[in-house]
C-alpha cells in the first residue's frame, strides 16, 4: 500500500520503518527540517536499537522516503498516518493543537478518499474532531468523496520499539466505517499472522482503551511503591513480595517492580489527560488522583535518601548517577525521574557526574546553564562518573550497571553509599563488599 505517515518521532519513525519492512510504499514527513535531513541520510535522530538498520535496508530498497513536504507526500497516498506529538497543557489536558493543524493540512491537499489514522495517543473524540475538519473541507473544495477517519492507538514501548510493532500483543482499529476496517486489516495482517489480535471497535472506544491501559499500567507501578514504602518500614524486603505475588497468574510478574517512579512520555501526560477527560464530564477518579500523587512523592525518593545519608547540607558534595533516561534502550528523557533528581541536586550545591549511555546530549541541553558553570559533568563512562563521590544513584537500569566491577567503584567513591533506585543490587553482597546500600522497600530504607 501507499502510506504517509506524518511525524518522525518515536511513533511515527518506527510505524514507517515497519511498514516500508513489509513491502509498502512509505513516505513519511516531518516538519523539522534537521530531521528530514538526517534521515534521508540514513542517521536517526533519536535512539532506538536496530531502527538505523531498518532505515538502511529501506531507503536503499527505496520502499522509505523522507520530506517536509506534506503536499507532495500526500499526492497518492492511501493510507495517512498522524503521529504528530500530544504533550500535556499547561492544566494538564492533552494538547491536540498538533493533530488539528495536521488534520486542516489533510483537507487541504488530500487529493483522493484516503484513510486518514489517528496514531497519536488524543482524547476521547479527537477522530470525530478530524473527520469533521476533513468534512468541512471536503465540502469547501466541492468534492463528491470522503476520507475516513480511523483511531488506531499504538502500544509500543521505548528501547524495545521495533519488536513491539513487528510482533503486537494487539492492534486496536477504531472505525464505523466497513470499508476501512477492511483496509486498515489488511495492512496489518503481516504483522499478525493470528487474526484474533487485531481487535476492531469504535473510534471512541479505541482511543478509551488506550488511556485506560496505560492508566493501568501506571497504577501497578505506583501500587507497588506504595507497598515498598510500608514494607521497608516492617522490615520486609519488597523484591521478595513482589516473588511472592507475581507467581499468582492473576498477577503476574510484569510492571511490578518498585522503583524510583514511573517517567517517560506517555504515562505522566496520558494520567493528567485522562484526570482532565473526566473533570471534563464532573467525574472525579481519585485512584488515578492517588497514582498521580504516589509516582510525584517517588520520583523524590531519591533525593530524600541522599538528603537522610549525607546530611541536609549538601553544598559542595559530589553525587554519581547511573542512567538518566527514563528507561533502558533510549535517549528519552521526557518526565524522566533523574530529571527531578538532578535538579534537586542542583539547587542544593551538589556537584553531579552523571552517565548515560545515550542520554547524556539530551540531559545536558536540559541543563545547559549548570554544564556551563560545571556543576553538572557527563561523564564518559559509569567509572569516570563515580569518582570520588561522596554517593552513587543508580536511576535506569540499563544491563550494563548489572554488574559493575564493585572493588573498583569502592576504590574510586569518597563515600561507598549506593542508592539502588532500581532494586539491581543484592543488598547483604553489597554490604558485605563495604557499601552502605539502600533499596526501594527493602528494610534498610526510609
Ligand atoms: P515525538 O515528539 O517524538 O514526535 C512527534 C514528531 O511530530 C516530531 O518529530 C515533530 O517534529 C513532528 N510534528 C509535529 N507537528 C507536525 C506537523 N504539523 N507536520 C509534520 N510533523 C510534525 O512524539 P512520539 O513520542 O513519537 O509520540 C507521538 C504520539 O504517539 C503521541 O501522541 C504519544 O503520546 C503517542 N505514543 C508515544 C509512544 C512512545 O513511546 N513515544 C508510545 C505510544 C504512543
Amino acid at each position: 500500500m501507499r502510506i504517509t505517515v506524518i511525524g518522525c518521532g518515536y511513533v511515527g519513525l518506527v510505524t514507517a520503518a515497519c511498514f516500508a519492512e513489509m513491502g509498502n510504499d512509505v513516505i513519511c514527513v516531518d516538519q523539522d527540517r534537521e530531521r528530514i535531513a538526517a534521515l534521508s541520510d540514513g542517521r536517526s535522530p533519536i535512539y532506538e536499537p536496530g531502527i538505523e538498520a531498518l532505515l538502511a535496508v529501506n531507503l536503499s530498497g527505496r520502499r522509505l522516503a523522507f520530506t517536509t513536504r506534506l503536499d507532495q507526500a500526500l499526492e497518492r497516498a492511501e493510507v495517512v498516518f498522524i503521529a504528530v506529538g500530544t504533550p500535556s497543557s499547561a492544566d494538564g489536558s492533552a494538547d491536540i493543537s498538533q493533530i488539528l493543524s495536521v488534520a486542516a493540512s489533510l483537507g487541504q491537499y488530500l487529493m483522493a478518499p484516503a484513510i486518514v489514522v489517528c496514531k497519536s495517543t488524543a482524547p476521547v473524540g479527537t477522530a470525530c474532531r478530524v473527520q469533521a475538519i476533513l468534512d468541512q473541507h471536503c465540502a469547501r473544495r466541492h468534492l463528491n468523496w470522503r476520507a475516513s477517519v480511523v483511531s488506531n492507538p499504538e502500544f509500543l514501548k521505548e528501547g524495545v520499539a521495533i519488536n513491539d510493532f513487528m510482533r503486537p500483543d494487539r492492534i486496536i482499529i477504531g472505525t464505523e466505517d466497513d470499508h476501512a476496517a477492511e483496509v486498515m486489516c489488511a495492512l496489518y495482517a503481516p504483522f499478525v499472522r493470528n487474526h484474533e489480535r487485531i481487535l476492531l471497535m469504535g473510534r471512541r472506544a479505541a482511543e478509551f482503551s488506550k488511556y485506560a491501559a496505560n492508566a493501568f499500567l501506571a497504577t501497578k507501578i505506583s501500587f507497588m511503591n506504595e507497598m515498598a514504602s510500608l514494607s521497608a518500614r516492617l522490615g520486609v524486603d519488597i523484591e521478595q513480595v513482589r516473588k511472592g505475588i507475581g507467581s499468582d497468574q492473576r498477577i503476574g510478574h510484569q510492571f511490578i517492580y518498585a522503583g524510583c517512579g514511573y517517567g517517560g512520555s506517555c504515562f505522566p501526560k496520558d494520567i493528567r489527560a485522562l484526570l482532565h477527560m473526566a473533570e471534563a464530564e464532573d467525574q472525579q477518579l481519585p485512584l488515578l488522583s492517588a497514582v498521580e500523587a504516589r509516582n510525584s512523592t517517588q520520583k523524590q525518593w531519591l533525593f530524600r535518601q541522599i538528603s537522610t545519608r549525607l546530611g541536609s547540607n549538601l553544598r559542595d558534595m559530589t553525587v554519581a548517577i547511573w542512567g538518566l533516561s527514563f528507561k533502558p534502550g533510549t535517549d528519552d528523557i521526557r518526565d524522566a525521574p533523574s530529571l527531578v533528581l538532578v535538579k534537586s541536586l542542583l539547587d542544593a550545591g551538589v556537584r553531579v557526574q552523571a552517565f548515560d549511555p545515550v542520554a547524556g546530549t539530551n540531559i545536558a541541553n536540559q541543563f545547559a546553564a549548570a554544564v556551563a558553570r560545571g556543576q553538572l559533568q557527563l561523564s564518559e563512562d559509569q567509572y569516570q562518573a563515580a569518582r570520588f563521590a561522596d554517593a552513587l544513584v543508580l536511576v535506569t537500569e540499563w544491563k550494563q550497571f548489572r554488574q559493575p566491577d564493585f572493588i573498583r567503584l569502592r576504590e574510586l567513591m569518597r563515600r561507598p553509599l549506593l542508592i539502588d533506585g532500581r532494586n539491581q543490587y543484592d543488598p547483604q553482597a553489597l554490604q558485605a563488599q563495604g557499601f552502605e546500600y539502600v533499596g526501594v522497600g527493602r528494610p534498610s530504607a526510609e
